[in-house]
């Protein structure tokens, strides 16, 4: 968390603290994950039962509008779904698998590079840098190729073996 916590947060970014905002920073904070709306609206209610579902959108759009909070699609794994985090973590890349849905972050040394690289190369001063890598974690990866081994396709290594001879 950066320092001064979720009261100079808002106050930076010219935002008075209310009951809302501050909920919905510290479920984003505490929870460190990518939570829906939805999701993020249960998780509030549990806090405060008053809050309802226009205000916590509402909410969830200023603090995305202000900085505060990133909006991710992680590679529309779920369709049109949108993800939220608090911009307070350091810079990390989403990679997402594309079968179960599991979100990783990497951080590291890469991402800065890039950004200074692109600001050196193209004059630019970036703000908000999002990578996502899309593709099968290690269990997904086993799971295909025992469904596509049952399936009948031949590996490739396989299939080219079959040509030499
Ligand atoms: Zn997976
Ligand atoms: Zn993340």
């Amino acid at each position: 968390m950066r320092p001064g916590g979720i009261e100079a947060s808002l106050r930076e970014q010219g935002l008075r603290m209310t009951r809302q905002r501050k909920i919905l920073l510290e479920l984003l904070e505490q929870s460190g994950a990518h939570l829906d709306a939805d999701h993020l609206y249960r998780l509030a209610r549990e806090r405060d039962p008053r809050l309802n579902r226009v205000t916590v959108y509402r909410t969830l759009k200023l603090l995305k509008d202000s900085g505060l909070v990133d909006e991710l699609d992680l590679m529309h794994h779920k369709g049109e779904a949108h993800y939220y985090e608090t911009r307070m973590k350091q810079e990390h890349a989403h990679v997402v698998c594309l079968r179960c849905g599991r979100v990783e972050e990497f951080y590291g040394d890469p991402l800065r590079r890039m950004r200074r690289q692109i600001e050196n190369h193209l004059g630019f001063q970036v703000v908000v840098v999002r990578t996502e890598a899309g593709g099968y974690c290690s269990h997904c990866r086993a799971v295909r190729a025992r469904e596509l081994d049952q399936a009948g396709y031949a590996a490739p290594a396989r299939g080219s073996r079959r040509r030499k001879q």
